[in-house]
C-alpha cells in the first residue's frame, strides 16, 4: 500500500450508512481530492480492488462486508461563482453535506434548492440519482459537475445532457458512468426566483402559513416542517428514505388498474405515462407499521423501511422481498428498490 495514502483496514461502516446496518470495509480511504484518486490508480494492488464510492451512506443497503476499497468522499468547500445568463452559479465540493449546502444558499437569499431541503447525504451524490423532492429535481437547477474517471485518470466537466438525468437516474448508475467519481457540482440558481409550489401538499402548507410573498427561506422551512412530520430522522431510527421508486406504467395499464381500484393514487407524466404512488400500493397491502424481525415499515409512511434496532441487511432485504411479492400479486406491479444494495 502506498505510504502517502492513509488507508484504514477492516473499517466499520456502521456509522457511515443511515440504515445503521453492520458492515465492514476491507480498506477505507477518505478522499478530499483528485490527487488521492490518482494515487489509488497508480498502485497496482489498490487499482485491482473492487471500489465503492461513498458519500453520506443515506442511499445504501449493506447486506455484507465490502471486500474492496471504500472511497469516502470528504472534500469540502463552497462558493458563489457569479452570474451567467441571468442565473447565479454556485459550486460545492462533493463531500459537503447536502442540507447544509442548501441552507447556505438560502441564507444568502438564493432560491432554487429550497424544495430539496433536509435530504440527507452529500452534494456529490445528488446528481447520481438526480435527487428530487416536492416537485424539484437536481436536474432542474443543475449546471455542470467535475468528475474523475477511474478508468483513464482524467478529469472532465459534464453538463446536464452528458449526465443523462432521469427519474432517480443518471449516467452514473449505468456502465458508461460507473467509473466516474464526482468531485464537485455547480448549480445554476434563478436570479428572478419564483416559488415552485406545483406539489399540492407544499402549496397548501405555504398557504396555511399565511405568507403572501414567501421567500426561498420560507419555502425551505416549510419543506423541512413537512418532512420532519412525515419521515423518520436517521439519527434516531435507521432508514434510507423512500425504499422503493414510484413505478411508472403506461396509461393503458393505469386505466386497467383504475377499473379495479378507482382510488389508486397516480400522477400523469409529461410523456403520458403514469407514476403510481408506491407508498399507497404498500399501504393497501397492509404493510404500514408492520415488521418482519428487526426490520419494519414506518407507521407514518409506508414507503420507508426502518431498522427497528439491531437489523442486519438481510432482514431489510427479506422485508422488501415480502412487500414486492404482495404488491406484484395484488396489482401486477413490480416495485424497484431505490437504495444501492451491497
Ligand atoms: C430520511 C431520508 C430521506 C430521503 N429523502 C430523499 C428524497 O426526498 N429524495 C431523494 O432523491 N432521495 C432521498 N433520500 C436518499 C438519499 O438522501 C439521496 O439518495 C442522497 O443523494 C444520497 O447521498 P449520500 O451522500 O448519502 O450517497 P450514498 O448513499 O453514500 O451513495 C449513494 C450512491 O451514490 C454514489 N456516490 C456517492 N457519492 C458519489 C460521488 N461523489 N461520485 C460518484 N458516486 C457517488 C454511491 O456510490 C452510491 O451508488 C433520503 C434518504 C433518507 C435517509
Amino acid at each position: 500500500m502506498p505510504a502517502h495514502l492513509t488507508i484504514e483496514h477492516d473499517f466499520s461502516l456502521a456509522s457511515l450508512n443511515t440504515f445503521r446496518l453492520p458492515a465492514r470495509a476491507r480498506h477505507y480511504l477518505r478522499v478530499i481530492g483528485a490527487a488521492q484518486l490518482d494515487a489509488v490508480r497508480a498502485d497496482a494492488a489498490l487499482a485491482a480492488l473492487p471500489r465503492l464510492v461513498l458519500g453520506g451512506g443515506s442511499n445504501m443497503l449493506f447486506t455484507r462486508d465490502f471486500d474492496g476499497i471504500v472511497l469516502h468522499m470528504a472534500g469540502l468547500g463552497k462558493e458563489v461563482l457569479g452570474n451567467e445568463d441571468g442565473r447565479i452559479l454556485v459550486r460545492a465540493q462533493a463531500g459537503e453535506n447536502w442540507h447544509a449546502f442548501v441552507q447556505w444558499t438560502l441564507a444568502q437569499g438564493l432560491g432554487g434548492l429550497e424544495n430539496l431541503s433536509l435530504i440527507p447525504g452529500t452534494v456529490g451524490a445528488a446528481p447520481i440519482q438526480n435527487v428530487g423532492a416536492y416537485g424539484t429535481e437536481t436536474k432542474d437547477v443543475f449546471h455542470s459537475l467535475t468528475a474523475y474517471d477511474m478508468a483513464t485518470g482524467t478529469v472532465a466537466t459534464l453538463d446536464a445532457a452528458a449526465c443523462r438525468f432521469g427519474y432517480r437516474d443518471s449516467i452514473f448508475k449505468h456502465p458508461e458512468g460507473s467509473e466516474l467519481v464526482v468531485l464537485d457540482v455547480t448549480f445554476a440558481l434563478p436570479a428572478g426566483w419564483q416559488p415552485n409550489l406545483r406539489y399540492a401538499e407544499l402549496a397548501r402548507a405555504v398557504a396555511d402559513s399565511g405568507l403572501d410573498a414567501p421567500t426561498p427561506l420560507d419555502v425551505g422551512r416549510t419543506v423541512e416542517a413537512i418532512r420532519r412530520r412525515k419521515l423518520p430522522d436517521p439519527a434516531e431510527i435507521g432508514n434510507a428514505g423512500s425504499f422503493f421508486k414510484n413505478p411508472v406504467v403506461s396509461s393503458a395499464a393505469c386505466a386497467q388498474l383504475l377499473a379495479h381500484y378507482p382510488e389508486l393514487v397516480h400522477h400523469t407524466q409529461p410523456d403520458g405515462s403514469e407514476k403510481l404512488a408506491a407508498g399507497w400500493l404498500i399501504d393497501q397491502c397492509g404493510w404500514k407499521g408492520r415488521a418482519l424481525g428487526a426490520a419494519g415499515v414506518y407507521p407514518k409512511q409506508a414507503l420507508v423501511l426502518v431498522n427497528l434496532g439491531d437489523a442486519r441487511g438481510e432482514d431489510v432485504v427479506r422485508l422488501a422481498r415480502a412487500i414486492q411479492a404482495d404488491v406484484a400479486a395484488r396489482y401486477g406491479v413490480q416495485l424497484e428498490p431505490e437504495p444501492v444494495f451491497i
